[in-house]
């Protein structure tokens, strides 16, 4: 089975590779189908945003798509930057400058208030998908959703040159060491993308023909 994957985040897309790698399945990327529109992220949700770009994509290629949507919740921000993860510094918005502005907020938050997680919704859409598909309700629709999480805590400055976003700032629970310090094989193992994508991988594995 092929399946495209709906991101031109080089990052994301070796994540994923990685963790899909084994499995019976050729992967496809957006730079295999160059004339498919960006896909506006509008949706109040991860999850509203992971679907709306899988079925678009899965339309668009008329094969089944996999996009996810992520981001970093901090508790003491009220969930922020949360769904804005991506432009939470403004309309020219980078790593550096997210990460910037991300420690002025959090300047006076005391080391026990810290706490943060990321979130990833994946989507996988079969390409006779309803634009309006129900969510995540056992896959009606030809659309189905995998959440995963990673809890840790936001340090004071960037440690780490590995990995995107805000890996260098985040502290998984009981790791003295950032995203950004870690092989790739450890962030997967922990973070929120590796997580949704053992749960994609395991719905594949039961629902591939044999
Ligand atoms: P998306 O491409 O809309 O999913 O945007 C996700 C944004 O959330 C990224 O641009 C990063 O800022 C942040 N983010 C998501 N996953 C990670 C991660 O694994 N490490 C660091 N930052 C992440």
């Amino acid at each position: 089975m092929e399946i495209v994957l709906a991101t031109r985040n080089k990052k994301k897309v070796e994540e994923m590779a990685r963790i899909l790698e084994g499995m019976d399945v050729v992967i496809r990327t957006m730079d295999d189908f160059p004339s498919c529109p960006e896909v506006e992220e509008d949706k109040d949700t991860f999850e509203g945003n992971a679907v709306k770009k899988a079925i678009s994509i899965a339309e668009c290629t008329n094969k089944p798509a996999v996009a996810d949507d992520s981001g970093l919740e901090v508790y003491a921000l009220n969930g922020a930057p949360g769904i804005m993860s991506a432009r939470y510094s403004g309309e020219n918005a980078c790593d550096v400058t997210n990460i910037e502005k991300l420690l002025v907020e959090m300047r006076d938050i005391p080391d026990e208030k810290r706490g943060a997680r990321f979130v990833c919704c994946i989507a996988l859409a079969f390409p006779d998908t309803p634009p309006t598909p129900p969510l995540n309700k056992g896959g009606q629709g030809g659309v189905v959703t995998f959440l995963g999480f990673a809890e840790g805590r936001i340090g004071r400055e960037t440690h780490g040159r590995m990995g995107f976003g805000y890996d260098p700032v985040f502290y998984p629970s009981g790791y003295e060491m950032t995203f950004a310090e870690m092989t790739p094989g450890e962030k997967d193992a922990l973070s929120h993308r590796g997580k949704a994508l053992e749960k994609l991988k395991d719905y594949l594995v039961r629902s591939l023909p044999r």
